[in-house]
């Protein structure tokens, strides 16, 4: 996909960037990111997307702004307070870079309808804050041999993975049982800010092929002692999920 005038000028710093280039720059328009819960994650990970010009992202999102996400949702500002969360996000992303194609799905993601909402996705982000979810997304990618960027937070602490199916573990190898689900955990903004963040970055990487994606490795951060650690994850061959591939 061929970029305008307009499209080199706005990317010309990471167009810079040795590996990205102009062709680099040119596969993210042509990419197609889906981001799964528009919140504490969802928010700065789709304005990083935007802002970095990947040509489509598809926000999901059943939600509305309420007062207490606005500590960390960031697309959710004071006059949002009642709206749809895809919808004000979609508003702020286009205002920030109308050169991006922005659609909202404001459904809750099922067993029916994940391969359909998904289906035109080319890289999946983690803006969950739930188990269930997060496995049937994984599922998904699987599947249809898709990269997931998995992240997830609590307070100060977090952590990540990129699941590429096939050439690293799952989400399922990883987390064989379920962790226990909580309506209410704590959080500070600044923490899924960060993580959302490192998505990003590994969505780039993927697409240009610049780096090492952190497949086949485990991020934790503890915010507390500023303490970052990478643990190795193996696949797990009986996996039910990705053993068969
Ligand atoms: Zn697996």
């Amino acid at each position: 996909m061929m970029l305008s005038e307009r499209e080199l000028e706005r990317y010309d710093r990471q167009i810079m960037i040795p590996g990205i280039g102009i062709e680099g720059q040119e596969r993210l328009k042509s990419t197609t990111v889906a981001v799964v819960g528009v919140g504490g994650l969802g928010c700065p990970a789709s304005l990083y997307l935007a802002a970095a010009g990947f040509g489509r992202i598809i926000l999901i999102d059943e939600g509305r702004f309420e007062l207490s996400n606005l500590n960390r949702q960031i697309h959710g500002w004071q006059r949002d307070i009642g709206r749809l969360k895809a919808e004000a996000a979609k508003e702020k992303l286009t205002a920030l870079n109308p050169d991006v194609e922005v659609e909202t799905q404001t459904i809750k993601l099922t067993e029916e309808n994940v391969d359909e909402v998904l289906g035109e996705a080319d890289i999946i982000v983690d803006g969950l804050d739930n188990w269930r979810t997060r496995f049937l997304v994984n599922e998904h990618c699987v599947q249809h041999r898709k990269p997931f960027i998995h992240a997830g937070v609590r307070a100060l602490y977090g952590q990540m993975t990129t699941i590429k199916p096939g050439e690293g573990p799952c989400l399922r190898c990883i987390f064989p049982q379920n962790p226990p689900e909580a309506e209410r955990f704590p959080v500070l903004g600044a923490t899924p800010a960060l993580f959302a963040a490192l998505q990003v970055i590994e969505a780039v990487k993927l697409v240009t092929g610049i780096g090492r994606p952190l497949v086949g490795r485990l991020l934790f951060f503890d915010g507390e002692e500023m303490h970052f650690e990478i643990v190795d994850v193996e696949r797990n061959p009986n996996c039910p999920t990705c053993g068969y591939l």
